[in-house]
């Protein structure tokens, strides 16, 4: 069963902005609000309620929406955002454009956050566009990744065996091709692939580069623990052939967060897959919001390329993509939704129409796109 560009059909942004509030995840606002989610799935779905006193766990969400059976307050993500933290309504527009990149249509500028995990999005600013080519996305208010840190994530790959990824991502609906192609692979000895590591580099640098950290009173340990998968990215352009960024993933499904990157403040780069490398300017082109995702398309068939979480869509990036087609796609769900609607309102702020692409009936992002084309064979 062939499954090709005639089944993804574009859809128009949706226009009514205080619905998109709403359809942010609540949990994520629980989040950005302090509020506890982490751990509610094992606390019987509810959590403490910071409208009232509460003693026992007594705020439940559902359908996006939250109910305190304490105090009897419920609502969408708007209500408790103001509920909480005693906006108005305009306020509460603005809270959200701050963290969530969804400000509102009378903010004429976005304000900028710098700071690294925020969750808003950097703001659209009409600009000269320079001429765009694919190079590791940098900004001048990040850090730089230094390429003597690239040597370090080069061998620490080279110190996880060959075909340890292969498993996990067979699971996921992938071809083995995919494990050694991107050279997926798993963590199995934390402790001694760093003590490995540093028989080679100096413990700053290893700091510096991100791959190790250094909890208070405690040794040097890698950052991420046994188990975690290694997704590394691939430069393009000058650092063709080289790994630009590390991205861990966590060896629990439900666990959270779901993705660690090299800390240190670094921009996230674009990733390419090698279908996106070889694909002409002015053709189409995906943009994807996780790597997992851009290599599920491109075993679809479709080029794609991924920002590392909503947060990695920087104005740079943006203009990278420009001589291309561009089309969004990440998922059914609101986050997806969401990044894929400002997205668009980002690049038609750079002068670009880039459409929104819409998945077949019962599939709700990439991944289960290639899983459903696997079970129909
Ligand atoms: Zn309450």
């Amino acid at each position: 069963m062939e499954m090709q560009g005639q089944e993804i059909t574009m859809v128009k942004p949706l226009k009514d902005y205080y619905q998109r509030l709403r359809d942010v995840d609540i949990l994520r606002v629980a989040e950005a609000l302090g509020i506890a989610v982490l751990n509610m799935r094992t606390a019987g779905n509810r959590t403490l309620c910071p409208l009232h006193g509460d003693k026992v766990p007594s705020l439940s969400f559902k359908a996006n929406q939250f109910r305190c059976f304490g105090c009897g307050e419920k609502g969408s993500t708007l209500d408790l955002v103001q509920k909480v933290k005693g906006l108005p309504l305009e306020e509460t527009a603005e809270w959200f454009g701050l963290r969530f990149g969804l400000s509102p249509p009378w903010k004429k500028a976005r304000p900028r956050s710098a700071a690294r995990n925020a969750l808003s999005l950097p703001a659209p600013r009409r600009k000269e566009i320079a001429s765009p080519k694919p190079t590791m996305a940098t900004l001048s208010h990040e850090k730089k990744i230094l390429p003597e840190y690239f040597s370090i994530y080069e061998a620490l790959l080279r110190l996880l065996p060959e075909g340890s990824g292969a498993e996990w991502i067979k699971s996921r609906g992938f071809s083995g091709d995919t494990a050694e192609g991107y050279r997926i692979r798993k963590i199995k000895h934390p402790v001694r692939t760093l003590s490995l590591l540093r028989q080679r580099f100096p413990d700053k640098l290893l700091l510096a580069s991100g791959v190790a950290v250094k909890r208070k009173e405690e040794n040097l340990s890698l950052l991420w623990g046994a188990e975690w998968m290694l997704l590394p990215i691939e430069g393009v352009g000058e650092n063709a052939g080289r790994i630009i960024f590390l991205q861990g993933r966590t060896p629990i499904p439900e666990g959270k967060p779901e993705y660690v990157e090299i800390l240190g403040g670094f921009p996230r780069p674009l990733f390419w897959t090698r279908k996106a490398k070889n694909t002409p300017r002015g053709e189409e082109l995906f943009l994807t919001a996780g790597m997992m995702d851009a290599r599920a398309a491109e075993e679809l068939g479709y080029p794609a390329v991924a920002v590392l979480g909503a947060q990695g869509l920087t104005d740079e990036i943006i203009r990278t993509l420009l001589p291309w087609t561009v089309k969004i796609g990440a998922g059914k769900a609101p986050p997806g939704r969401n990044f894929a609607v400002t997205a668009a309102e980002r690049f038609d702020t750079m002068g670009k129409r880039a459409s929104i692409v819409d998945f077949p009936a019962g599939v709700k992002d990439w991944n289960g796109y290639l899983l459903r084309r696997r079970r129909s064979r």
